[in-house]
């Protein structure tokens, strides 16, 4: 069997680093925020921290425009995918989406009651949250989100994401 082992050195090479961190499986979302600053993109580094209070985090690349986005919201919404969604993931990470309100024209949505940040139409679950924390990581934020509401459709397959692929999972 092959086997991938990494010399100390090659923690510096990124292709590296992705490719043994992408055997990690994910569920994959969108998260999004609304108002003048509507915006969303396409995240599986979303984590559940705690329940007592009830927090999750995201982490944001602080070079892309959700960043700029969420430094400036209170509030924010994460809609995880079903295993139908991999058009909507595709899109929400594409940079070629309009920018603004009209990305999404694209997608099914309705906004959220208490963020008002759009929710995916089809996911598997919604969660609005409003901005508790957030920790600069290198080339990332996490921002860590203290749960307003939750929604979680019954019965759905997940959409994943592994070693950079899309996954269907029962
Ligand atoms: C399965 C999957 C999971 C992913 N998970 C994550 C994740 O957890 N975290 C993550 O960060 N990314 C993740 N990505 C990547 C992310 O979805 C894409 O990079 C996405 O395009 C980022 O969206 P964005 O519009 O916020 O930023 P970008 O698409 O990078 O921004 C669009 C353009 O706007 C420019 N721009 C950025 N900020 C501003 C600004 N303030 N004003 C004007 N222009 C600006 C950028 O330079 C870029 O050219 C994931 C992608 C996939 C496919």
């Amino acid at each position: 069997m092959e086997r991938l082992q990494l010399a100390h050195d090659a923690i510096h090479e990124q292709a590296s680093v992705r490719r043994v961190l992408g055997a990690f499986a994910t569920g994959v979302t969108v998260v999004t925020a609304g108002g003048d600053l509507a915006h969303g993109m396409t995240a599986n580094s979303f984590t559940a921290v705690s329940l007592a209070p009830p927090l999750i985090l995201v982490c944001v690349g602080r070079d892309a425009r959700m960043h700029h986005v969420l430094d400036r919201q209170a509030t924010f919404a994460v809609s995880i995918l079903a295993s139908d969604q991999t058009e909507v993931a595709r899109y929400f990470a594409d940079k070629r989406r309009p920018v603004g309100p009209e990305q999404f024209n694209a997608v099914s949505w309705f906004p959220g009651a208490y963020s008002g940040a759009p929710l995916i139409d089809g996911a598997l679950a919604h969660l609005e949250c409003e901005l508790d924390q957030s920790h600069e990581a290198g080339e990332h934020t996490i921002y860590v989100g203290r749960l307003l509401s939750l929604w979680r459709r019954p019965g759905e397959d997940a959409l994943m994401f592994l070693n950079g692929q899309f996954l269907r999972a029962a």
